[in-house]
């Protein structure tokens, strides 16, 4: 039995790692993508974690991971299934059917893309990375849906490889930072298209146009690709009826990130935060590993 068992590898559940082992706390990391560091490797460019000003992300993450190996973490690869508590024990089943136990357990899985759900979307190849799949549109026109920061960045990625870019994006305003928002429009070949949804993608194996609905008239663009970055969703299928969770599905949890359940500690962008970066990620790492630690000393000493 562990004491800990962390689940996620990304910047939270990793750090959670170093700061467990920091605290001699036998701790295993569980894992769904084998050497994994979450969203974080798809992300091209990283201007605000401090010290390691434009790092690219995958370098980032390995650093992380490099990090919390060299600590003594161990990893398993598998997807969480379902975690359950017998008396003071933490059973966390996975997919294949095996079961890790523990003291202690940092739910740290993260968020997924949320998905463009429009007429026609579900035939075309819509991206969600554009790390991943940028390069296909070399000198091509391209639109990207959504107005966040992950949005603006991917705009300002393809502004570099595609010939034209369009952002979409349902308001009259972007919601990501203003630095971001001003390289975009310096970039020249980037058009903001404000107060638009997709109402339809067009195409047949590849897009080869977006209908858009602009304040209620509706538009047909040509494009060669599509890129959504409309935000995420919380991964937290399987701890509803566990513990808490509020209505987007993000778990409750404080800064010490305690769940409304003894020794179930979510960190990370899948806990209720009003920020999610990559550092507020690792601090929730270290908060919620110094919480567990603990919480398990009470348990060990009776106190
Ligand atoms: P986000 O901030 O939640 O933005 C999602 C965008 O998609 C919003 O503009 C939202 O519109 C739009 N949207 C959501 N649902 C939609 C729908 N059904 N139809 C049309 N548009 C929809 O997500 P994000 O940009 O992925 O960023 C997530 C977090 O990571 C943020 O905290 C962000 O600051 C952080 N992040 C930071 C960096 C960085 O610092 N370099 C880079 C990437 C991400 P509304 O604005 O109208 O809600």
């Amino acid at each position: 039995m562990y004491d800990v068992i962390i689940i996620g590898s990304g910047p939270a559940g990793l750090t959670a790692a170093i700061y467990s082992k920091r605290a001699m706390l036998n701790v295993i990391v569980a894992e769904k993508d084998y050497m994994g560091t979450g969203q974080i490797s798809v992300t091209e460019r990283v201007d605000n974690y401090p010290g390691l000003y434009g790092i690219n992300g995958f370098d980032l993450g390995e650093k992380f991971r490099d990090h919390a190996t060299q600590s003594g973490a161990e990893f398993y690869e598998g997807q969480a299934v379902s975690i359950t508590r017998n008396k003071d024990i933490w059973n966390v089943e996975f997919a294949d059917g095996s079961t890790l136990s523990a003291k202690a357990v940092i739910y740290a899985a993260g968020t997924s893309y949320r998905r463009l759900e429009v007429k026609g979307g579900d035939k075309q190849r819509i991206s969600y990375c554009v790390v991943c799949d940028g390069a296909f549109y070399k000198g091509k026109t391209v639109a990207v849906i959504g107005g966040g920061d992950t949005a603006l960045g991917d705009a300002l990625y393809l502004s570099k490889i595609a010939e034209k870019v369009y952002i979409i994006h349902r308001r009259d305003e972007f919601r990501g930072n203003k630095s971001l928002q001003a390289q975009v429009l310096a970039a020249g070949n980037v058009e903001p298209i404000m107060c638009a949804t997709v109402a339809e993608v067009k195409g047949d194996t590849k897009a080869e146009a977006i209908v858009i609905n602009q304040n209620g008239d509706l538009r047909e663009i040509a494009v060669d690709g599509i890129f959504c970055a409309m935000g995420s969703v919380p991964n937290s299928d399987l701890l509803k009826g566990v513990c808490n969770l509020d209505n987007s599905g993000y778990i409750k949890a404080d800064e010490d990130c305690k769940t409304s359940e003894l020794g179930l500690f979510a960190a990370g962008d899948v806990r209720t935060t009003p920020l999610r970066q990559v550092i507020t990620a690792a601090a929730d790492g270290a908060n919620a590993a110094v919480s567990a630690e603990k919480y398990i000393s009470g348990l060990v000493f009776g106190k």
